[in-house]
């Protein structure tokens, strides 16, 4: 019982400016950042915390970000990778609804959607500050089936727990991974960005609560070093590349 198969799924990647990375700090630099889903083979099922971005999606409303993304790096094709099909995935847990985290789930529409219901009131009906964020709500249909991330601490299933992370945006939700015999794995999604912004707890240029941001990234912080867990960053292109990517397993 419990995870089998952890899997990291290449999105390809996007540009923004360091400033964004690390608010307010070392501005006109454009760094280009990776960006990737989970895919969990669980004894209770397949399930994928966040899905990517949709390079059409982009073109037409961040072009400025740059999105370079093959083929190969759809959702699609990603899945077909480790020999799923879109339609093997039963659930997929959005850590947040930013158009990086959501935007493969066009190719799965039979999925159930695990968030937030804040997040998802938030995405439909966003800030002006917020709009160009939640730019993709194409997993938003009549007939979509959403549950609804509440808690601050969640047992998702057997070794499987979200952790409430607000700040980046209104719910916001990080990702621990429990297997016997191995060190658990934590994925914070955007509660930060990077190596260095996760050592000197700074946040990204993005968010709904800045002062919540921080908190949620000191919470993290603690439990990775109280757990001894791996840290897997979101959006570091240098971590990116040391992660063992799908097909390749943990
Ligand atoms: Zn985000």
């Amino acid at each position: 019982m419990g995870v089998e198969r952890v899997r990291l799924l290449d999105s390809g990647s996007l540009v923004i400016d360091r400033s964004h990375i690390m608010w307010n700090i070392d501005t006109g630099n454009p760094t280009r950042f990776p960006v990737y889903s989970v895919l969990i083979e669980h004894t209770d099922g397949l399930f994928l915390f966040d899905s990517g971005y949709d390079r059409g999606t982009v073109e037409e409303y961040l072009a400025f970000e740059e999105p370079d993304q093959t083929e190969e790096q759809t959702l699609p094709a990603q899945l077909d990778r480790c020999g799923f099909a879109t339609g093997d995935v039963d659930a997929v847990i959005n850590s947040h609804l930013h158009f990086d985290h959501c935007g493969g789930q066009r190719h799965l529409p039979d999925a159930v959607t695990w968030v937030g219901k804040e997040e998802l009131r938030h995405c439909l009906v966003p800030e002006s500050f917020a709009a160009l964020g939640y730019s993709d709500r194409v997993f938003h249909r009549p007939d979509s089936a959403y549950r609804w991330l509440e808690g601050e601490e969640i047992d998702f299933a057997d070794g499987i727990k979200l952790l409430r992370t607000p700040g980046h945006t209104i719910e916001h939700y990080s990702l621990l991974i429990e297997r016997d015999g191995q060190r658990p794995m934590l994925f914070c999604a955007d509660v930060t960005y990077t190596g260095e912004t996760w050592e000197k707890e700074l946040i990204s240029g993005f968010h709904y609560d800045p002062v919540a941001n921080v908190t949620s990234l000191r919470r993290v912080k603690h439990l990775a070093k109280r757990l001894d867990a791996d840290v897997f960053l979101t959006h570091d292109m240098d971590a990116w590349e040391s992660y063992k990517h799908a097909p390749d397993h943990y």
